[in-house]
């Protein structure tokens, strides 16, 4: 998939900068289509999901057209959520990073009105909210909208179902003529086309075309492995499967450079591919990386490309793509001519979401499994040992010690010791050094690949606990279940996207014919019923409350 850079998208200089800081190397495919459009002064319809990187494709354009120095509100986003509102105002932050006097606010129920008066008050150049808090400010005239330029609704789709319905046409009715409208959503649906039939002028409809996309010849897996215990995980994988070559795939150059400072530190033989590398740097890496001298290439997916290397065995999604067509096009790469690939992705918290999404345009099944401890990376790594060792006395090559050997078995050695203690000094020599990381407390972490094991969090077996958080928990009661064809993975994404459950504390999930049984912090079941009063699982209504039983 060939997209233009960034530099060719038409965004004013500052933004280019934030970009390359964050290290985005070359915008998703909504990026593309949408961001040339909206500098134009179109309206538009995006229809893409989360995770698809559209946040910036409507963020990045609605910056370029703010005036700084005009302390009033230019730019409008509408978003379902309170959690949704705070994550875009996050974005506009770090995309208008540049941008010194930008003020961004964000408005939404539940928080306390008089610091967002304030805060309104003070000059913002944009404002990000929900609808119904957003209508109130205008109502009480704290929120201005007479030099409204760009207005967006973000997942306009999910506020209709939220019921926000009159309250966005009220507030759509009352911004000025002359303004650009934007729509984003996952779905299309008839209140969607009302929506944009009334508020949108001459819109034009970017989609992102899926192909159907297959593969098949690769052994397909993930883990569920936090943002700090990766370069762990990596190493104990590497040490496990023990491939001859392996390609690291990163969303960012940063995390390609990171990435490969920690695993040369360790010792493994890596480099790195991004738009960074020179030319002439790139063929050097390729050729070494060919000749096996280089082991682990690590690379973003546009430096990756072109690259025909045959014999790569496994392809490591260090971070989700972007994108599942990039999905495709990363694991394409190990697999080929007959041979068996393997493709490993790291997953955690949100990133479920973008997993779901991949897998539903593969129509494939990409397994979990467990974090491997320590202690299988030594039996691993002791049992390669014994291999070289024995491979060694096989083919009789040896010879040359016999002083050595003489001397130390005149000192009263015995043969036993004196291969112990060789044993120990190939084991020092070779080994890295380990580090203990969050995964390693989980429960029934560390046991052996359970390789059937296709879900996140089991939901049937009670033993299991993927969280390591250690507070209190609180069970709640979903009134749907395994007969309205829900399962944990939906679950899971749901809970932690829009359920407020920070990244990670989830605890066991467990399905039954009618009903699920999920547990959370205790600390957070008061928001997390609040955010989920209205949401909906596979399309259907449902109520969420504290288990009544004991
Ligand atoms: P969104 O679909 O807007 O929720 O974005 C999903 C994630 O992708 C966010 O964490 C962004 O920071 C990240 N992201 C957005 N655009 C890019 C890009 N062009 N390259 C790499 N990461 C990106």
């Amino acid at each position: 998939m060939d997209t233009m850079p960034f530099t060719e998208l038409g965004l004013p200089a500052p933004l280019l900068e934030a970009i390359e800081e964050l290290g985005y190397e070359r915008p998703s495919a909504i990026q593309a289509m949408a961001i040339p459009v909206a500098l134009a002064g179109h309206d538009l319809v995006g229809l893409s999901q989360t995770g698809s990187g559209k946040t910036a494709a409507f963020v990045l354009p609605a910056l370029s057209k703010i005036d700084i120095n005009r302390r009033k509100p230019q730019v409008l986003i509408l978003c379902p959520t309170r959690e949704l509102a705070i994550q875009v105002c996050e974005d506009v932050h770090r995309l208008g990073s540049k941008l010194p006097k930008l003020h961004a606010v964000p408005v939404y129920g539940g928080a306390p009105i008089g610091r967002q008066f304030r805060a309104l008050e003070d000059g913002a150049h944009l404002i990000v909210g929900t609808p119904g808090r957003l209508l109130d400010h205008m109502r009480r005239g704290s929120f201005n909208p007479s030099e409204i330029k760009v207005t967006i609704l973000d997942e306009a789709d999910r506020m209709l179902d939220m019921g926000f319905r009159e309250e966005m046409e009220e507030m759509l009715a009352q911004l000025p003529e002359s303004r650009q409208t934007m729509f984003f959503s996952a779905t299309m649906n008839r209140g969607v086309e009302g929506l944009i039939k009334r508020f949108g002028k001459n819109v034009q409809m970017l989609q992102i075309e899926r192909k159907a996309l297959t593969v098949e010849s690769v052994e397909q897996r993930h883990y569920e492995v936090r943002e700090r215990s990766k370069v762990e995980v990596l190493c104990r994988l590497l040490d496990l499967e023990d491939p001859r070559l392996a390609i690291v795939f990163c969303n960012t150059k940063k995390a390609v450079d990171e990435c490969t400072e920690a695993l040369l530190a360790r010792g493994y033989p890596a480099d790195r591919l991004h738009g960074d590398v020179t030319q002439q740097m790139r063929e050097r890496v390729l050729q070494r990386f060919r000749e096996g001298k280089v082991e682990v290439l690590v690379a973003t997916d546009v430096a990756a490309r072109g690259i025909d290397i045959e014999e790569i065995d496994i392809v490591f999604n260090y971070d989700v793509p972007q994108d599942p067509e990039d999905y495709v096009h990363r694991i394409g790469r190990t697999g080929r001519a007959g041979r068996s690939g393997r493709a490993i992705t790291f997953v955690f918290g949100r990133d479920l979401y973008r997993l779901q999404n991949i897998e539903r345009t593969i129509r494939q099944k990409i397994t979990r499994h467990r974090v491997p401890s320590q202690e299988e990376v030594e039996d691993r790594r002791a049992d390669s040992l014994y291999d070289s060792v024995r491979d060694r006395l096989e083919a009789g090559s040896f010879q040359g010690h016999e002083t050595h050997i003489e001397r130390l078995l005149d000192q009263g050695h015995t043969a036993t010791d004196i291969a112990g203690a060789l044993f120990t000094l190939l084991r020092e020599a070779t080994s890295t050094k380990g580090q203990s990381i969050a995964e390693d407390t989980t429960p029934g972490a560390g046991s052996k690949f359970d390789r059937s094991d296709s879900q996140p969090h089991r939901p049937d077996r009670s033993a299991e606990r993927s969280s390591s958080y250690a507070g209190e928990m609180a069970k709640l009661f979903i009134n749907l279940g395994k007969t309205h064809g829900i399962n944990a993975k939906d679950l899971v994404g749901m809970l932690y996207r829009e359920g407020s459950v920070p990244d990670g504390t989830l605890g066991h999930i467990k399905l039954f014919p009618r009903h699920t049984i999920v547990e959370v912090p205790e600390e957070c079941v008061e928001k997390t019923l609040r955010a989920l009063a209205k949401a909906k699982l596979r399309g259907k209504p449902f109520r969420i409350n504290r288990d009544k039983q004991p």
